[in-house]
This record gives structure tokens, C-alpha cells and sequence, in this order.
């Protein structure tokens, strides 16, 4: 790869790069032209591997994955492009003479807001870890213009104010106007025979909206590989207006135009209990639509091969059911366009498509009407009843007279169109993200799926790339680990296992307790620039920040610090070891319970930091706007991890990794990954407590738990829980909260879990005081939270599912 011989080449280049781009002098120059110019530069080094990694795959003809996902959280790209081509030093020297501090432009760019979370984020760290294991895969999603919202907080409230990240345009990206598509919306479609007695299909009067590329470099790790983000954006052209004036009258074509700009311009809060359900399914038929086109078409020009063997050289991954559509929309393709029969597709389309389920939640599974579905995609409902009914007769057959089992398995039932049920359908494979989901998924959720396709069932316990969440976020960390076991685990995160003999070695604990205390510093530096709060850095960092949702129990959370604080007012002697509690994360504009659960915790942080003697030992803070850059300052910070879900709820999480890997203390349920977290360390390195998810389902079924019972028996309990409705916290009320705590009998056993959670968070204030055997336990995490890298993620879906190998660019 090209890359700056030193720095003084690096400047000559900066210099001219920087007149052509704004006829400025460089002293003229703001930071955010700064940040633009090493972008552009950067881009400038990687083209001709961009390039080159295409042609490769290419004219090898290697079997290439596309991983569809209807959000890439992506955070920030040019430090992590930076460090991947090995040029950070380079780079900060250089501009370090020219008068700049690299730490002053990486904040210049945006955080691009093309993710709500979790999910996002694991499709960001799998593309990163697609490129750095010289894998062929790329990315496939929305460009949004306007993110999710950003969070501000005022009075104690969440604001939701438009993330309009593309203002200052977006330099990683590079528009493919000669790769446009059309995709069609509405319209009527039907069957009629041919001429040689078969059927085909007739679809017209639709709508056509032009899709148009946005690519974006996935850099590999110092390899040369540079792999392909492609983001659609939504356009109409002139000459569909025209057809829609045809079509129509000048209302048609003025709506229809207003409605194109609409399908690419908001990503949508995952929580949709939202209008514009609508636009959603738009968005999800525009993204798989365009980018299987895509895919066929450059199989169709490079790969030359028939489209009955489309599958050896192409897989389609679908992050959760929200890509779902690709299954009919690949029968439509092969179908209609190649002229392929029914049972010949179908296998193709199989063969080609894997799924991952990322959620059990009932209410986030993803259910279509059924009228509002056909009207919008005519030909792609005709395909998906024809899967139903194919699959109906088989289950019937199979099972005659049990229609509970045939509702159980449909994919169109009482007017719904049930993506998750397609999607198994349609899928070689399908997959869980942590052992306990996969189980979960397996004997209930689609316990009757599993029982007729077992082979395709699969675990593949999520990861997170050690590049970005400890190279590049906790510099200080890696470079103890460098000097202590060498560097060969940022190539290989399983390595970070070397560093189990030096977790009893005082030296290293020493020199990793100085780290952890360097990153709290940076952290309170910037708790104090920001919020004017002064946080003591030998307090327990205890930090949860995730999206805010009833079952992740931030809930809990609150109410044992409120707990605390009434302790600590009744008994004016008593210490406990100084805390500061951190929380982040948004809440859906619409989700009433989340929003009032924001509110409680900043009302809370009020009360107990402005209480002169209880805030010398607590500390409580809601901190802005959770977003990867801030992750990246927080990870690295925590001595405790809060993984606080109601067991059987949390499919994996991948916060409790990144914690993990920084040499934070889980306090968490036996859920999600947490379990496998468990496994890897042990008792004594983490700290699990509550309700297990079998207790939790046997009370879902058998019932048996009353929470008023709780409110009755525990004067704590009935404590927090008037204090809620009484004016007693800030003169405000939390009435929601109150309400589904005791009306609605704590449907996430937040009291039920109290006590024991209480007991939890004793024992890891006891555990923080030897600060020895603290210490081990930190070093004990990082040094096993090497399996938790995406890296060893994505060898396994390569080797089990993909059935794709390396290729050296
Ligand atoms: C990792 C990450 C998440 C996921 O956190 P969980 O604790 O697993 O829910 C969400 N948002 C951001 C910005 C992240 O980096």
C-alpha cells in the first residue's frame, strides 16, 4: 500500500492537498478543514488497494458475503483508518509541526448516525473484522440522512434534537451514480398462462425509485485489504416523474416525489411503537432490493457463471428479520428476471441466505399487515403467499388436523405478515448470538422450526472488534500489554490469554491500576469540561450505558442508589465505599416508561450530588448523548460493568465485552453473553445474581410472583415505591414507572431481583477494597476477553455458514 514515507512527506502532501481543496492559507485553515483534508488524504492512500481487492475477488472469482443490515453504527473513521494502515504517528508528527494536535481533529468528525445500538454496532465490527481477516465480505444498508436523534438533556428530561451528520458532507463516502438501480413500489401484479402453457407474471403501473450507491473503504488491519460499505440514498429522476405523471395526474407525481425523498431520510428508533410503520417496510424493500440488483448484476458481468450456481459464490447474511425481504426478493429476481421455475429458485435462494436472530422479545418481532404489505410490494406478496402456501401444505401434511402448529409456523397468520418466519424459511442457516439465546431459540421461540430443519440451527456468540474497543479507545491499555506479552495479540485477541501468568505479578497489577486511574482521570476530566461536576477518581467507576428499555433494568439500577441515599440519611455515620454512578443511553422518543426512567435518574443524580454529606460518598451522573465516540471514552474507564437485564430477555449484549476487554468487573444476571463471560472467569471474577432465566419463564407460565406481595413484606421496597408517587424525590411524580412496577405486576421482576441485587453490589464493594485481588480480577478479564473479539466471531461464521476463505490482496 502508498503510504506518507515520513512526515515531512506528509506535510507536503497536507499542504497541497489543503490549497486544492480550499484555496486557503494553512494558517487560515479550521479544524473541521483540517479533519477533511487527512481524510481526503487517507482515502487518496487506500484507492488503489479499494481497487485492487475488487478486481481480485473478481477475476479469482472467489465466493464473496454481503452482510445485510438496516444500520452500520460505525463511530468515527479516521483515527481507526489511521491505525489501520499504520500511519498514526506519521500523521500526528505531521501535523504536530504544522501547528495542530491530532487529538483536536478526530473530534471534528462526526459520529455517523446510522445505528440505534447493539445491533448496529456488531454489523460495524463485523465488517471490521471481515477486512482485517482478509475476508471478502461487505456491507449493505441505508444512507440515512439524519441519524438517530441526538440526546440533550433539559430539566432532567431527554430532548431528541435531528442528527443531521451529513451537514459538512462526509468524506469516507464516494457517490456510484453509474451504479444506480430502480426499485419498484406499488402497482398491480398477477399471474397469467404463456403461450407454452406455464405461468408468468405481469406487474405494472408501479412506481420506480432510483436507488444510487454510496461506498465507503472498510480498511483492513496492516494488510491490504480494503472491503466495501455500500449505503443506498433514495432519488427520483426526471424521467420518473414523468412516467408518474402518466401514470396519474400532477397530485401523483408532486406525492410521489415527496414520498422518494422520504425512504432514505430518517433511521428509525428500534423501539417502533411509531406512525410511519410504512415508510419502514419502504426502507427495509429499498435496501434489499437495490442491493441484491446490485449483487446479480455484478455476479452476472465479472463472475460469468449461471445463475443455478449463484450460491457457490455469493451468500447473503441478514442482521436480524429487518433485511427478510431478500428471500422473495431473490425468488422475484430469479424468477421473473432469469426465467428460472419455482423449485429451482427456491433451492438457490436457500442456499444463498443465512439469518441471524437477535431478539425474543414478543414485541419486537417484526409483523406486517398484510393489506398495507400487498399494496405497497403486489409482486413480492404474490411470492410470499406461494411460500406460505408451499409450506402450509407440507406442515399439513405432516401434521394433519393440528392447527396450532401450522399458526405456530406460518408466515402469513391472522392478516400479518411475519418476517421472522420468513426468514427461517428461507435460510440455510440460522443462528443465535450467546449460548443461552441459541438454547432459547431453539426449545420455544422456534421450537417448531427447529424440529423440522435441526441441522441449520446454530450458536454464534457475538464479538467486538479489540481494534476499535481497546487499540484504539484504550491506548495506555494495549501498550501495557505490548510490554508485558509482546504485540502479537492485535493480530490474534486470542493471545490476550499470555496475559493469565502476570495476574498475580505486583508489578503488572501496579502498572494496570495506574492505567485504569489514567482513563478514570480522563474521564473526570471530561465530566468536569462538561457537566462542571467534580467525580473523585478513587471511587468505584460503576457505569451502565445502553439503551434505555425496561428489561435492561436501569430501573434497578436507580432504585438501589436511591436506596443507598435514604441509608445514608437515616444513618449519618455510616460508609460504604465512595461510588460514582454513570448511566448513558437514549431512550425512544416514543416509549413513555424509558424517557420517565431518564428523568428519575437525573432527578436522583440531583438529590444525591447536591447533598453536601452523601455526596462525599456517591456520586450519581446521566451522562449525554451515548454514542460510540463516548463509549470510547467510558469502556475504558469503568471498574464495574452493569449487565443488569432480566434473565432469558437480553440476546448477548456486547457492552459487557467491551468493558470486559477494558478490565471492568461484570455485575451482571446469568443473560446474554454474560454467561459465557461467567464461564471464562469465574466466580470469583465477576459477580452474578438474580433470577435465572428457567425461574423467570416458570413464572411467566405457572405465575406465582406478585409484586405487590413485595411492597407489602419489604418496608425498603414500599419505601421506594411511595417515594415514586409521593413528591418525596424532587416534588416530581413517577407514575408510569409506579404502574408497571405494581399494576403491572414488575413484568421484569426489577423487586423481585432487588434484594439480591442489593447484596451484589456489597460484595463488589467489599471485593474493590483489596485492591490486590481487585486488581487480579481486572487483569483476569482482559486477559480472557480475547474470545469475545469479532475476529473469532467471524472465522465462525466463515468456516460454518459462509464457507468463505482469506484472499491476500
Ligand atoms: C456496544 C454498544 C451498544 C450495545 O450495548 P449493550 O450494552 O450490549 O446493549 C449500544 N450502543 C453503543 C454506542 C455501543 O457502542
Amino acid at each position: 500500500m502508498k503510504t506518507w514515507q515520513d512526515k515531512e512527506e506528509f506535510k507536503k502532501i497536507f499542504t497541497e492537498k489543503a490549497h486544492v481543496l480550499w484555496e486557503k492559507d494553512l494558517q487560515d485553515m479550521t479544524l473541521n478543514e483540517v479533519y477533511q483534508t487527512v481524510a481526503y488524504m487517507v482515502r487518496d492512500l487506500v484507492s488503489q488497494e479499494w481497487i485492487r481487492t475488487n478486481k481480485v475477488y473478481a477475476e479469482k472469482k472467489v465466493k464473496q458475503v454481503y452482510y445485510f443490515s438496516i444500520e452500520f453504527l460505525l463511530g468515527r473513521l479516521l483515527e481507526s483508518n489511521l491505525i489501520g494502515i499504520g500511519m498514526e504517528k506519521v500523521c500526528r508528527d505531521g501535523l504536530q509541526d504544522l501547528g495542530w494536535d491530532l487529538e483536536d481533529i478526530i473530534p471534528q468528525e462526526r459520529d455517523p448516525g446510522l445505528g440505534n445500538g447493539g445491533l448496529g454496532r456488531l454489523a460495524a465490527c463485523f465488517i471490521d473484522s471481515l477486512a482485517a481477516l482478509h475476508l471478502p465480505g461487505h456491507g449493505c444498508s441505508i444512507r440515512y440522512q439524519y441519524g438517530l436523534f441526538n440526546q440533550r438533556i433539559v430539566d432532567d428530561q431527554q430532548v431528541e434534537l435531528p442528527d443531521n451528520w451529513l451537514v459538512n458532507g462526509y468524506p469516507w463516502e464516494v457517490k456510484k451514480v453509474d451504479k444506480a438501480v430502480n426499485v419498484h413500489f406499488g402497482g398491480n401484479a398477477y399471474m397469467r398462462p404463456t403461450e407454452d402453457g406455464d405461468l408468468e407474471c405481469v406487474y405494472e403501473k408501479y412506481s420506480s425509485v432510483r436507488a444510487v450507491p454510496y461506498d465507503v473503504p472498510v480498511i483492513g488491519y496492516h494488510n491490504n485489504t480494503v472491503n466495501t460499505l455500500r449505503l443506498w440514498r433514495a432519488e427520483y429522476s426526471r424521467e420518473d416523474m414523468y412516467r408518474e405523471l402518466t401514470l396519474g395526474d400532477r397530485h401523483r407525481a408532486f406525492l410521489y416525489k415527496e414520498n422518494v425523498q422520504l425512504i432514505s431520510r430518517f433511521l428509525y428508533p428500534e423501539d417502533s411503537r411509531e406512525d410511519g410503520r410504512r415508510l419502514r417496510l419502504m426502507q427495509e424493500y429499498f435496501m434489499v432490493s437495490a442491493g441484491l440488483q446490485s449483487i446479480v448484476r455484478h455476479y452476472k458481468k465479472k463472475y460469468r457463471k449461471s445463475m443455478y450456481r449463484f450460491d457457490q459464490y455469493i451468500n447473503i447474511h441478514i442482521n436480524d428479520t429487518h433485511p427478510a425481504l431478500v428471500v422473495p426478493e431473490l425468488m422475484r429476481i430469479l424468477m421473473d428476471e432469469e426465467g428460472i421455475s419455482w423449485e429451482a429458485a427456491w433451492n438457490v435462494t436457500v442456499r444463498t441466505v443465512g439469518y441471524t436472530n437477535h431478539t425474543i422479545l414478543p414485541e419486537a418481532m417484526e409483523r406486517w399487515s398484510i393489506p398495507m404489505f400487498q399494496s405497497l410490494l403486489p409482486r413480492i406478496y404474490l411470492i410470499v403467499e406461494e411460500i406460505n402456501n408451499r409450506w402450509l401444505q407440507e406442515v399439513r401434511a405432516l401434521y394433519p388436523e393440528d392447527e396450532a402448529r401450522a399458526r405456530d409456523v406460518a408466515v402469513l397468520w391472522d392478516g400479518q405478515v411475519h418476517m421472522a418466519h420468513l426468514a427461517v424459511l428461507g435460510s440455510h442457516s440460522i443462528n443465535g448470538v450467546a449460548e443461552i439465546h441459541s438454547q432459547i431459540l431453539r426449545d420455544s421461540t422456534l421450537h417448531q422450526f427447529y424440529t423440522c430443519f435441526p441441522d441449520r440451527f446454530s450458536n454464534k456468540t457475538n464479538g467486538i472488534s479489540h481494534r476499535r474497543w481497546l487499540i484504539q479507545s484504550n491506548p495506555q491499555l494495549a501498550s501495557l500489554i505490548d510490554d508485558t506479552i509482546g504485540d502479537a495479540w492485535r493480530l490474534d485477541a486470542a493471545k490476550l490469554v499470555d496475559l493469565e501468568p502476570f495476574t498475580g505479578d505486583a508489578a503488572f497489577l501496579q502498572q494496570l491500576g495506574e492505567v485504569k486511574r489514567a482513563r478514570k482521570d480522563i474521564m473526570a476530566t471530561y465530566i468536569k469540561q462538561k457537566y462542571n461536576v467534580t467525580v473523585p477518581a478513587d471511587s468505584i467507576f460503576d457505569i451502565q450505558i445502553k439503551r434505555i428499555h425496561l428489561y435492561k433494568r436501569q430501573l434497578l439500577n436507580i432504585l438501589h442508589i436511591l436506596h443507598l441515599y435514604y441509608l445514608l440519611k437515616t444513618n449519618p455515620k455510616m460508609r460504604i465505599t465512595p461510588r460514582t454512578f454513570l448511566f448513558g443511553g437514549k431512550a425512544a422518543a416514543g416509549y413513555g416508561e424509558a424517557k420517565q426512567t431518564i428523568k428519575l435518574i437525573n432527578v436522583v443524580a440531583g438529590m444525591v450530588n447536591r447533598d453536601r454529606r452523601v455526596s462525599r460518598q456517591m456520586h450519581v451522573l446521566f451522562l449525554e448523548n451515548y454514542n460510540v465516540s463516548l463509549g470510547q471514552i467510558l469502556f475504558p474507564a469503568a471498574d464495574v460493568s452493569e449487565q443488569i437485564s432480566t434473565a432469558g430477555k437480553e440476546a448477548s449484549g456486547t457492552g459487557n465485552m467491551k468493558f470486559m476487554m477494558n478490565g471492568a468487573v461484570t455485575m451482571g444476571t446469568m443473560d446474554g453473553a454474560n454467561v459465557e463471560i461467567h464461564r471464562e472467569v469465574g466466580d470469583d471474577n465477576c459477580v452474578i445474581f438474580g433470577l435465572r432465566a428457567d425461574e423467570v419463564m416458570d413464572y411467566y407460565v405457572n405465575g406465582g410472583y406478585s409484586s405487590w406481595n413485595m411492597y407489602s413484606s419489604d418496608s425498603h421496597i414500599r419505601h421506594l415505591m411511595n417515594s415514586l408517587v409521593d413528591g418525596s424525590i424532587g416534588g416530581e411524580s413517577f407514575g408510569m414507572l409506579y404502574e408497571s412496577l405494581l399494576d403491572r405486576n414488575d413484568e421484569y421482576f426489577v423487586l423481585k431481583d432487588f434484594a439480591a441485587y442489593c447484596d451484589a453490589q456489597k460484595e463488589i464493594s467489599e471485593r474493590y477494597n483489596e485492591r490486590k485481588k481487585w486488581l487480579h480480577s481486572s487483569a483476569v478479564n482482559i486477559a480472557h476477553s480475547g474470545y469475545f473479539s469479532s475476529d473469532r466471531t467471524i472465522q465462525q461464521y466463515a468456516s460454518d455458514i459462509w464457507h468463505i476463505k482469506p484472499v491476500k490482496i
